[in-house]
C-alpha cells in the first residue's frame, strides 16, 4: 500500500487560480463557448481540489492505521465523480461548440446527457457504489472490482472530443494545429506513465492543467478579437458572436453606425480624430453595458468607420438604440475643453430572428444599404422595410447575371451608328454593352449592371471581356473599308483610375493589331472628378501619343465643371441627353440658351461636338443648325448588333 502524492494536484490548483485572475482581467466575447471554457476551468479547479483532500484522508488513513469520518470520505467520493463527469461534459460542449459540431448532431448530444446522468446516478446510489469501492480492512477507501465503470463514461467523452478535434484540425491556424498534435501525443504518453510508472501521482490532472493553460493562450486567446485602437471587439469578433447567437436561434439587435463626418471638431474626419471620437463611444457603451454584475447587456464592435452595437436583449434594445443613436448624433464630449462633436453617421437596427438568417445576410443587407442613396439617411434611425428586400433582390439577381456573363462570356456588343453632317455619312459608332441573358430577369440595361459591376468589383473582368469583344471585331470587320473612322469605346470610373491602365490598353490594341487611332475612350465627368490624382491625366497623354483619342462623355448632365474641360485634353465633347432633350422641350429661356451657348463655347475649344438622343428629323436640322456637326441617337439608328452594323453600313455608307 503507497502513500499518494498531492504535489501535482497543488500546482495544478495554484495554475488555474492563476488563469481564472488573468481571465477576469480581460474582455472576453459574450459566446457559448467561452461560458464553457470559464465553467469548464472552475469544475477542474473544484475537482482537484475535492481530490487533494481526499488524498489526504486517503493518506492519513494508511498513516494512523484508523479511518477517518468513513462516512466524510463516501460523500467525497461521491462529489469528485460527480465533477469528474461534468467536467467532461462540459469538455465535450466546449469541443462541439467551438467547432461548430451542435447542429446535426444534437440527438447525439442528448444521448450523451443521458450517459451523464446515468454516471451521476450510478455513482449516487448506495448499492452500485459498493460495488464500484468499498473500505477495506483497514478502512481505506480501495476500488472495488467494477471500479474502471466509471472511467468508463469521461472516457468515452474525452476520446469523442478528442475525435473532433482531430477530424477539424485543418480548419484552424497552423500554430493551433501543430499544438493539437502535440497535445495529441502527449496526451498518449501521460497516459501511459500515469498507469504503468507513476500510480500514486496525478500526472493527468496537471498535464490537463496545462494543455487548458496552452489553449487558454491560443484559441481561446481574446486579443484576436479585440480592436486594439479603442478597446472595441473587431468584426471578427462580431462574426463569431452572431455566429454564436443564431446556431442557438438566441435573440439579440444590432444597431450599425456607420460615420460619415464629425461637426465641431478641427480637421474634422481625420484618422486621428476618428480614433478619439471612436474610443470614446466605445468606453461609454462599455459603461453602460452591464446591468447587474454579471449579466451583459450588450456590447460594441468596431470595423472601420462602422459601429456595431449589439444587445443581447430584444427587449428595450430599441430603445436603448435610440438613446445611443441621438446621444451621439447631438454631439459627445470627446475633452472637457473642447466643444461637442457631432457625428454624422447611417444607423440602421436589425432585431434576429427577423428577416435575416444568417451572417451572410446580415453582411449582404449592410453592404447593399451603404450603397443606396435612397436608404441611406443620415441621423436617422431606420429598420428595413420590404421594399428595400425588393430592390435588394433585384440587385442581388443583376449581380448574379453579371457574373454568369464574366464566366460565360455571356455578352454582346451592340454598336450606335453616329453620323457626320460634314461628311453626310457614319464615319464612327459607340460599341454599348449588352447581356446576353434576357430570360431570367428580362433585360437589363448597362446604366443599371455597370454601377452594380463597379460596386461589386467585377468591373475590371467585364470591362476586359468588353475591350476584347470590341477589339476582336475591328479587327476582323475590316470597317475603315465600310467608311468608319474610329470607334468609341466607354470607360468605367473605376478603369480611370488604374496606374496602368495606358498599358493595359496599348498591350491590348497591338495583341489585336488594330491602329490605335481606329478607337475614341468615352470618359464621363464624373470619372475625371473620383480620380483626383492625376492618373486619368497621364493615361490619357500617354494613349493620346501612341494616336488615340478621348471623348469628354455625358457633357452637360452632371455638374458640368468646366475646370475639366480645360484642364484635360479632350477631342471629343459628348452632349448628353438630358441637355440636347431640355432644348427642345423647354419653354424656360433659360434652358433654352443653356445647348446654343455650349455649343458655341465648345466650338471656340476646338473640340468635335456630338449630340446623344437624336430622335426626330427635327432635332437633327436644327442640331446641324447650331453647329452640332456629329449626331447619335434613334433618329439614325438604335445600338444595333454586329451583322445588323455591317449591314447598316454597306447600306448607308457605300450607296
Ligand atoms: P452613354 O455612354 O451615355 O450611352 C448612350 C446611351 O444612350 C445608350 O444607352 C444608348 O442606347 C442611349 N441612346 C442613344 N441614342 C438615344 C436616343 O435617341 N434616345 C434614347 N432614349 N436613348 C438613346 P445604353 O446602351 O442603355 O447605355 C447606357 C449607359 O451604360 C451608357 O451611357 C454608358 O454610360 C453605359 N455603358 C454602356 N455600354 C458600356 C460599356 O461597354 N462600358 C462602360 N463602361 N459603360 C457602358
Ligand atoms: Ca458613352
Ligand atoms: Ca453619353
Amino acid at each position: 500500500m503507497y502513500r499518494y502524492d498531492i504535489s501535482f494536484e497543488v500546482t495544478s490548483v495554484c495554475l488555474l487560480i492563476l488563469m481564472l485572475s488573468v481571465m477576469h482581467t480581460k474582455r472576453q466575447l459574450y459566446i457559448l463557448r467561452n461560458k464553457m471554457f470559464y465553467l469548464g476551468i472552475y469544475l477542474f479547479l473544484a475537482l482537484n481540489m475535492i481530490d487533494i483532500v481526499a488524498t489526504v484522508l486517503v493518506n492519513h488513513t494508511i498513516e494512523m492505521g484508523s479511518p477517518w469520518k468513513t462516512q466524510f470520505q463516501y460523500v467525497l467520493s461521491i462529489i469528485f465523480f460527480i465533477l469528474q463527469q461534468a467536467t467532461l461534459q462540459v469538455f465535450l460542449t466546449y469541443v462541439m461548440v467551438a467547432f461548430h459540431k451542435m447542429r446535426g448532431r444534437l440527438l447525439l448530444y442528448k444521448f450523451f446527457n443521458i450517459l451523464t446522468i446515468l454516471d451521476i446516478l450510478a455513482v449516487s446510489t448506495d448499492f452500485i457504489h459498493k460495488q464500484l469501492f468499498y473500505f477495506d480492512e483497514m478502512g481505506v477507501y480501495s476500488n472495488g472490482r467494477l471500479h474502471f465503470i466509471v472511467y468508463l463514461v469521461p472516457a468515452l467523452f474525452g476520446l469523442y472530443g478528442f475525435v473532433i478535434v482531430g477530424m477539424n484540425k485543418k480548419k484552424l491556424p497552423v500554430l493551433e494545429r501543430h499544438l493539437i498534435t502535440i497535445i495529441g501525443i502527449f496526451t498518449i504518453l501521460v497516459f501511459m506513465i500515469q498507469i504503468l510508472l507513476l500510480p500514486q501521482y496525478q500526472v493527468i490532472y496537471f498535464w490537463s492543467t496545462l494543455v487548458l493553460a496552452s489553449i487558454f493562450f491560443t484559441l481561446q486567446s481574446s486579443d484576436y478579437y479585440l480592436n486594439r485602437s479603442t478597446g472595441a471587439f473587431n468584426s471578427e469578433g462580431l462574426m463569431v458572436t452572431m455566429a454564436d447567437k443564431m446556431q442557438r436561434k438566441v435573440p439579440f439587435s444590432i444597431l450599425l453606425m456607420s460615420a460619415c463626418d464629425f461637426e465641431g471638431i478641427k480637421d474634422g474626419f481625420s484618422t486621428k480624430n476618428k480614433q478619439k471620437v471612436y474610443r470614446k463611444i466605445v468606453s461609454e457603451i462599455l459603461q453602460r453595458s452591464t446591468i447587474k454584475r454579471k449579466k451583459r447587456k450588450m456590447d460594441v464592435f468596431r470595423d472601420d468607420d462602422k459601429i456595431y452595437i449589439l444587445f443581447y436583449d430584444n427587449v428595450g434594445a430599441e430603445y436603448s438604440a435610440m438613446k445611443i443613436g441621438s446621444w451621439v448624433t447631438d454631439g459627445i464630449y470627446i475633452d472637457e475643453i473642447a466643444p461637442k462633436v457631432k457625428v454624422v453617421a447611417t444607423m440602421l437596427l436589425f432585431d434576429f430572428p427577423g428577416r435575416i438568417q444568417t451572417e451572410e445576410e446580415f453582411y449582404s443587407v449592410i453592404k447593399y444599404f451603404m450603397t443606396d442613396e435612397y436608404y441611406k439617411k443620415y441621423n436617422v434611425m431606420q429598420t428595413i422595410n420590404e421594399e428595400f428586400f425588393r430592390k435588394k433582390k433585384r440587385y442581388d439577381d443583376v449581380r448574379h447575371l453579371v457574373e454568369e456573363a464574366i464566366r460565360t462570356d455571356g455578352i454582346e456588343m451592340y454598336y450606335q451608328p453616329i453620323y457626320s453632317s460634314v461628311r453626310d455619312d457614319f464615319h464612327s459608332a459607340e460599341a454599348l454593352v449588352r447581356l446576353r441573358d434576357k430570360d431570367s430577369i428580362g433585360f437589363v440595361s448597362p446604366e443599371e449592371f455597370i454601377p452594380i459591376a463597379e460596386q461589386e468589383h467585377l468591373i475590371l473582368q467585364l470591362e476586359d471581356l468588353i475591350l476584347r469583344k470590341i477589339c476582336k471585331f475591328i479587327q476582323k470587320a475590316n470597317l475603315q473599308s465600310l467608311g468608319v473612322q474610329y470607334i468609341e469605346v466607354n470607360l468605367s470610373g473605376n478603369q480611370c483610375m488604374q496606374v496602368d491602365l495606358a498599358d493595359q490598353l496599348t498591350d491590348l490594341i497591338q495583341e489585336y493589331d488594330i491602329p490605335p487611332n481606329f478607337i475614341n475612350f468615352e470618359v464621363t465627368e464624373t470619372s475625371t472628378i473620383d480620380s483626383n490624382n492625376d492618373y486619368l491625366l497621364r493615361n490619357m497623354r500617354q494613349l493620346q501619343s501612341i494616336g488615340s483619342t478621348f471623348a469628354l462623355d455625358d457633357y452637360g448632365s452632371g455638374a458640368s465643371n468646366l475646370k475639366y474641360l480645360v484642364d484635360y485634353p479632350f477631342e471629343i465633347v459628348k452632349l448628353d441627353k438630358s441637355i440636347v432633350w431640355a432644348y427642345f422641350g423647354a419653354t424656360n429661356p433659360k434652358t433654352r440658351a443653356v445647348l446654343p451657348y455650349s455649343v458655341r463655347m465648345l466650338s471656340k475649344m476646338n473640340v468635335r461636338i456630338v449630340a446623344e438622343g437624336v430622335e426626330t428629323l427635327e432635332q437633327r436640322n436644327e442640331l446641324i443648325r447650331l453647329g452640332v456637326d456629329y449626331l447619335q441617337g434613334y433618329y439614325f439608328s438604335k445600338p444595333i448588333c454586329e451583322l445588323d452594323y455591317l449591314q447598316f453600313l454597306r447600306e448607308k455608307n457605300c450607296s
